[in-house]
């Protein structure tokens, strides 16, 4: 059996923080992960968002089958519509991703053109030689997913941003039962953001009671 090359290309998020983009591809097909912004620091004055470059996916763009988003924070979901205005593409997302997403859509005069899929956690789905199933993580917002992309040459753990939390403040807890499945069954590549948990596992216990007090905080009702 004629065996293809699967190439992973990240093209922002990798060595820096936002911007987080990540290209799929085998046997001339193609998916795109996420697709977000960043908000420079002062080294770049003046500037307000920084988007990446997306000329790899133009010169590619007859191979796109499907852009993925893991969540709605803006360095994984805010370069969304600039890709979105130059490329047609269907997006495939969780429900809560989706609702913002469509926000930013509708900014652009884009929410009638852009085909749109909710996928649930634990749901597979067929996009060119991938499968892709969306796996339910913690993190500091609702409904994010890591991704188990099943390719010809192998599983792809995608984590997005996670944190091991089986009791989170926000949103529901980690689906270890089935990351653990996939462990047992063998995975080709782990592709995983680390910051946030290395942060967990240095701050433990402090850094979610702090996550709680904050939340607490912004619920409490003002003075009348
Ligand atoms: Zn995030």
């Amino acid at each position: 059996m004629d065996i293809g090359k699967l190439q992973i290309t990240p093209l922002g998020g990798l060595g820096q923080f936002g911007m987080n983009i990540t290209a799929f591809r085998y046997d001339g097909q193609m998916i795109i992960v996420d697709c977000g912004m960043m908000f420079p620091d002062e080294d770049l004055l003046g500037v307000d968002i920084a988007i990446p470059d997306l000329s790899y996916i133009e010169a590619h763009r007859e191979e796109l089958v499907g852009l993925v988003l893991t969540h709605a924070h803006e360095d994984h979901i805010g370069a969304v519509p600039f890709l979105l205005q130059t490329i047609d593409l269907p997006v495939y997302t969780t429900e809560f991703t989706l609702s913002l997403v469509e926000g930013k859509l509708q900014e652009f005069g884009l929410l009638d053109k852009v085909k749109t899929h909710t996928i649930r956690p634990r749901e597979k789905f067929k996009l060119g030689p991938f499968e892709i199933e969306f796996i339910r993580v913690s993190h500091s917002l609702v409904d994010c997913v890591a991704l188990a992309i099943h390719t010809p040459v192998g599983v792809i753990i995608h984590t997005g941003d996670f944190k091991v939390d089986e009791t989170p403040v926000m949103g529901d807890a980690i689906d270890l039962k089935r990351l653990n499945e996939y462990g047992d069954q063998g995975v080709l590549a782990l592709l995983s953001l680390v910051f946030y948990w290395l942060m967990i596992e240095a701050q433990g216990e402090s850094l979610q009671r702090r996550e709680r007090e904050i939340l607490e905080a912004v619920n409490e009702p003002g003075d009348e």
